[in-house]
């Protein structure tokens, strides 16, 4: 993993994907320093500390979480800051926080299809005793959009995804932080595109001013390349 800087006020630290560990962003402010997803464990926020300490950067007070998957919000605890999600986020959060991390648990959540292969698989990976799991919801919630005033403006709000339906993407210093919202979902072994909601997004994207995006699971991109990916992507369903 590694601290990357993008523009002025923006970092971001780079993914890793045997843990699925995604990408966490960082946006310096002289009052509110803010972390964009909080990694997936409390050894991911750790070494994600240790690498802003590394340059000098305050820790983040505040956070944003792009949506509810694991790899996104399990470090919500360990993050120990003022955390925002949307209401969607929220809700399935607040369900997670209740999920039990017995084998037997994980098992059922397996069959019922409440959990992916994919993710049970990485989970594992991340965490050698899933007993020591702990799922925190947000401290403040909101739908459409919100703005947070600080250093520089930052707009955090939801965007129709074919990823999962509570994506909500960042937007400062013309660098859109995406989540996962541009990813397939996995079915099977095969990952898969939704063609109405790939083709929303995409329409939805065109209509966003930035100059950059950071993904979750893959290196930043500018905007015309990330289009012209999608609509390749779209072309073939
Ligand atoms: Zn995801």
């Amino acid at each position: 993993m590694e601290l990357k800087q993008l523009t002025k006020n923006i970092y971001y630290t780079t993914h890793e994907e045997r843990r699925d560990r995604p990408c966490l962003g960082y946006i310096k402010d002289s009052r509110y320093p803010l972390m964009v997803d909080a990694g997936n464990s409390p050894a991911h926020v750790e070494e994600y500390r240790a690498l802003l300490a590394a340059e000098g950067l305050p820790r983040p007070k505040l956070l944003c979480a792009t949506h509810s998957h694991w790899d996104h919000t399990y470090g919500i605890e360990a993050a120990d800051c003022f955390c925002l999600a949307s209401q969607k986020t929220n809700q399935l959060l607040k369900t997670m926080a209740s999920w039990g991390w017995t084998e037997e648990e994980m098992k059922k959540r397996l069959e019922t299809g409440e959990e992916s292969l994919f993710c049970d698989t990485h989970i594992r990976e991340e965490y050698p005793r899933p007993m020591e799991i702990r799922v925190r919801p947000a401290d403040l919630t909101f739908q459409g959009e919100i703005t947070l005033e600080l250093d520089i403006p930052i707009r955090f709000f939801e965007l129709v995804s074919p990823h999962a339906q509570d994506c909500a993407v960042l937007l400062a210093e013309g660098v859109l932080f995406l989540g996962d919202a541009y990813c397939s979902v996995p079915v099977g072994e095969d990952w898969v595109y939704d063609k109405k909601l790939l083709a929303a997004h995409i329409a939805a994207l065109e209509e966003i001013p930035f100059s950059l995006c950071v993904k979750g699971h893959h290196p930043p991109q500018t905007k015309a390349e990330l289009l012209a990916e999608l609509r390749r992507e779209l072309s073939l369903l």
